[in-house]
């Protein structure tokens, strides 16, 4: 019996050292130490020992149960100590790894070129103001000299909303709006959107035009000239040559497309340019008498230019795009580039 409660203490020293998680303590504590353990069992044996040995085994017992007990007791506390010392870690942040970057937005590409066009007109004395998307169909058309069975409406695809409403289809009904409520001399640029029933690599439904028109006393095509030369030189940051080629709108008369010699190939010829070396930026004129009579200036009096250009447009020379549906997919990787 003696030597079978030495062994039973050997073997317990031997398993409290393996033992690395609280599930195989308890494990341990029922073979060892619970009521139905070997340890007991030798305990009720105590009984049939001879009366000289029984107080010797007891003391024996006794010491060895309170050593298995303290060993226990040391491991509980061990496996308790690195368990909390590993959770601390998990906690606690690791201060030598480099933050985390907020994002921060950006201005769409279309908004920032359109707020440097009239940063540029704005010093140039012009006011900015800004209409109705959904426009009457006289301001679109019939105030601008387009009445209803003009070939010229069908320039226009246009989005109709009723008879007489429809999606403005250019931002020169500006024009009709201001020049009726007030008197020259007038500077003015108006921006925003504008609607066409069209969409391929070059044209989107939606895109924006910046309208701008100048009304005074001897206004003549050469002030035009000054203004557009001083705004591509501003907006493309060098001094490029321009080209004036006849046209015609409705609404301006003599009309001129202008041209600005190729961003791309500086006027060699590219793709871009289609090898002519020039590249179509604006549409202009000076403003027809006859829009000047339906608002009711006199124009034997007075005389103005009137140009419209594509926001688009000039932000696709700018920053060489040559897909205008790119603006328009939400493209993070692509709007993240400016
Ligand atoms: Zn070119």
């Amino acid at each position: 019996m003696e030597h079978e409660l030495q062994n039973l203490e050997r073997e317990a020293r031997q398993e409290l050292a393996a033992i690395t998680a609280n599930s195989q303590l308890e494990d341990f504590r029922i073979r060892f130490l619970g009521r139905k353990s070997r340890f007991s069992t030798i305990l009720r044996q105590l009984g049939s020992a001879s009366d000289e040995d029984r107080p010797r085994l007891g003391q024996l017992a006794n010491t060895i149960k309170k050593e298995i007990e303290r060993l226990y007791e040391q491991r509980q506390e061990a496996i308790r100590q690195s368990t909390s010392t590993a959770d601390e870690t998990e906690a606690q942040p690791d201060l030598s790894l480099p933050g985390r970057v907020a994002e921060i937005g950006r201005l769409h590409p279309v908004t920032q070129i359109m707020q440097e066009i009239c940063a540029i007109f704005e010093n140039l004395g012009f006011s900015v103001a800004e209409g109705p998307d959904v426009e009457q169909d006289y301001y679109n058309f019939e105030a601008l000299n387009i009445p209803a069975h003009h070939p010229a409406r069908d320039m226009h695809d246009t989005f109709y909303v009723s008879d007489s409403i429809l999606l403005r289809t250019h931002t020169s009904p500006m024009q009709a709006r201001i020049m009726e409520t007030r008197q020259p001399p007038l500077r003015v640029i108006a921006p925003g959107k504008v609607y066409r029933c069209d969409s391929d690599i070059t044209h989107t439904p939606m895109f924006h035009q910046v309208e701008g028109f100048l009304v005074d006393k001897q206004v003549s095509f050469a002030d035009l000239k000054g203004v557009l030369t001083v705004f591509t030189q501003k907006m493309f940051e060098r001094d490029l040559p321009l080209r004036f080629r006849p046209s015609f709108f409705p609404f301006t008369e003599p009309s001129a497309e202008v041209d600005i010699a190729c961003v791309i190939c500086g006027g060699e010829g590219c793709r871009v340019c289609k090898k002519t070396g020039w590249l179509e930026i604006l549409g202009s004129g000076m403003i027809d008498p006859e829009v000047f009579r339906m608002v009711g200036y006199d124009p034997e009096v007075y005389s103005g230019f009137a140009f419209g250009l594509g926001v688009e447009r000039i932000a696709m020379l700018k920053y060489g795009i040559d897909d205008i549906r790119l603006y328009y997919e939400n493209d993070q990787r692509f709007l993240s580039q400016f």
